[in-house]
């Protein structure tokens, strides 16, 4: 059995090796912990093919949940045998990982290892883009692209919660029964039909408060045709590649549009910050109030094909490696 899932260098899901990789002691401020579930998210495939800049070689995987094996020195609030979990930093693709102690946060009982890794990174982008970077109002009608995937999963629920009317886009029926399930009001195949089109006949010509766009390329021109004047573009992924050279004239004659590109690690930049957004979100799964869709499991061998079925369109809601 492999331990962990490094890459040597970029490119595609091939570059991903299973093997065996040794790990030391925690360092000052680190816990060692025994991995029990690791996300997968686009990030990774961003990181892997290059497109995101890190150190090689490197284990990947952003985010997980386990055991604390042993304690750094220094680390206080953690003992051997916490369940924790933990986002936003490199080595979750493995048994055991090496995380400094201020990324983690306690998982409360009732919430299992594989759902608190399921919860982080998409939970905390979910919980940040519907209070922090366009704060969703009672009765606000939202465009939201990918319903059926991790994040949309989330944000969909997040977004109910607050009162608002979600219009999502998915690309199969069984996404689109998905994404209804999690509350869209109003779901559009984007794979079929003109969605600024259907967007503009479902609020009467008005446009939304808010799009949420993590889709990119192929979305983004449909995105600011479906915002509101004075409405908010929030373009916080490329899951079809990267928006071309934009001019910002194209926000004026859009209706003085807020367009923003914001990233997590923007929006936990403090002690304070990461135990709000993951005390909300546990809270809301310990108590039923937010369902959280594992739609795929691999073992840590077969991280290439998560990595395949992540970016060719085939999962739902999150993708985990089991070590
Ligand atoms: P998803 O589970 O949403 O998977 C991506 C989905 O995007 C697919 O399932 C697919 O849904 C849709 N999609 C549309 N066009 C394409 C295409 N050409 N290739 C692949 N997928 C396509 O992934 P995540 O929830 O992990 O992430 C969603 C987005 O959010 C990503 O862009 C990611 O980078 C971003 N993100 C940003 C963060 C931030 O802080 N800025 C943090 C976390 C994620 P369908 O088949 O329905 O079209």
């Amino acid at each position: 059995m492999p331990t962990a899932v490094q890459i040597r260098r970029t490119g595609g899901p091939e570059v991903l090796e299973a093997g065996d990789v040794e790990i030391g002691d925690p360092g000052p401020g680190e816990l060692l912990v025994d991995v029990a579930a690791a996300g997968v998210n686009y990030i990774d495939t961003y990181q892997r093919g290059g497109i995101y800049k890190i150190d090689l070689p490197a284990t990947l995987g952003m985010e997980g949940a386990g055991t604390v094996a042993a304690v750094g020195e220094g680390v206080s609030g953690f003992a051997v045998g916490d369940r924790v979990a933990w986002q936003g930093v490199l080595g979750g693709y493995a048994q055991r990982a090496l995380i400094p102690a201020s990324a983690a946060v306690p998982v409360p009982e009732g919430v299992s290892a594989e759902t608190a890794a399921a919860t982080m990174l998409q939970g905390i982008t979910a919980h940040y883009l519907v209070r922090s970077t366009y704060e969703v109002q009672d009765g606000d009608t939202i465009l939201l692209h990918a319903a059926a995937g991790g994040v949309g999963l989330l944000l969909t629920q997040l977004a109910k919660a607050r009162g608002a009317r979600v219009i999502g886009t998915v690309s199969t029926e069984e996404k689109a029964a998905l994404a209804r399930e999690a509350g869209v009001d109003e779901v559009i195949r984007y794979d079929q039909v003109d969605f600024a089109e259907e967007v503009r006949r479902l609020t009467g010509g008005e446009g939304v408060a808010a799009v949420y766009d993590g889709v990119g390329k192929s979305t983004f021109d449909g995105s600011l045709a479906s915002v509101r004047v004075r409405g908010f573009l929030v373009l916080f992924g490329a899951a079809s590649g990267p928006v071309p050279p934009f001019d910002p004239q194209r926000l004026n004659a859009a209706g003085s549009v807020y367009l923003t590109r914001p990233t997590s690690a923007h929006y936990v930049r403090t002690r304070e910050e990461l135990e709000w957004r993951t005390g909300e979100l546990f809270e809301a799964v310990a108590s039923g109030a937010l369902k959280v869709r594992v739609g795929a499991k691999y073992p840590l061998a077969e991280a290439a094909k998560a990595h395949e079925d992540l970016q060719g369109r085939r999962t739902t809601g999150k993708v985990l490696l089991i070590p």
